[in-house]
């Protein structure tokens, strides 16, 4: 539990989906990097609904770091859910959310958290480069992504779901009634002082991608019938 400190707290949320390889390590990276910039932090695993022994590993990070919080879900319901409970559970005067993985950087969070200092209150990470990706992904990104910005009138080409959020902006979201919702462009509508950072996809170390072909388009789907009219 957080006891308070001199400065402002911010919260990570960590979405994790069978992630056992990586729970620990990205515990201990951000960690040390927070607190050598003296930023007081508590980060936030949601387990949602990993099949491996992810929640096996967060119980252990959690027992050995007394910044770790977690949600388990009782099964899988995606990125996007685990991201929202998340905001729920946080307490910080701002939020981050970011992949488990570590294909976000850390030194970018940082950066986040320096802008947030200065007054931005939605800060979103934009990927310089999609990483190591297919041609067809590629494609079909690229595609879903047109749809999408044409009909929700934001740029989402090189969006993410990486980014810090000042506590009025996580509110603005958690008032939101919606039962699927997209965070990387509610993040934005919900309006607030906003600016971004760019940023470069690192590679997975450990586990692969969870998106299957049929995952993505689903989500696409869902996403272009949700939020055009
Ligand atoms: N994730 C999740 N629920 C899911 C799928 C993924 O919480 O159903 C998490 C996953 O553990 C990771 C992040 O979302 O922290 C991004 O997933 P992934 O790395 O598979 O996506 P990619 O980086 O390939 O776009
Ligand atoms: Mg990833």
């Amino acid at each position: 539990t957080w006891e308070g400190g001199q400065g402002e707290l911010m919260s990570v949320v960590l979405p994790s989906y069978n992630e056992e390889g990586m729970i620990e390590k990205t515990a201990n990276v951000i960690t040390r990097i927070l607190e050598n910039e003296k930023i007081e932090h508590e980060l936030i695993f949601v387990n949602d609904g990993s099949s491996d022994n992810t929640q096996l590993e967060i119980e252990k990070v959690a027992d050995q770091l007394s910044n770790v919080r977690y949600i388990m879900f009782s099964r899988n319901f995606g990125k996007e859910a685990a991201i929202f409970a998340g905001l729920a559970l946080s307490k910080g005067d701002c939020v981050a959310v970011m992949d488990c993985d570590l294909q976000h950087p850390t030194e970018t969070l940082v950066e986040m958290y320096r802008l947030w200092e200065q007054g931005y209150e939605v800060i979103e990470g934009v990927k310089k480069s999609r990483g190591d990706e297919s041609f067809v992904h590629k494609f079909c990104a690229k595609t879903f992504y047109g749809i999408m910005s044409k009909a929700t009138k934001i740029d989402m080409s090189r969006a993410s779901d990486f980014k810090l959020l000042d506590r009025k902006a996580v509110n603005s979201l958690l008032s939101i009634p919606e039962y699927h919702v997209f965070f990387r462009a509610l993040s934005s509508w919900v309006g607030f002082k906003t600016t971004s950072v760019e940023f470069d996809v690192k590679e997975r170390e450990v586990g692969e991608s969870k998106w299957s072909f049929k995952s993505l388009v689903k989500y696409a789907i869902n996403n272009i019938a949700e939020y055009s009219s």
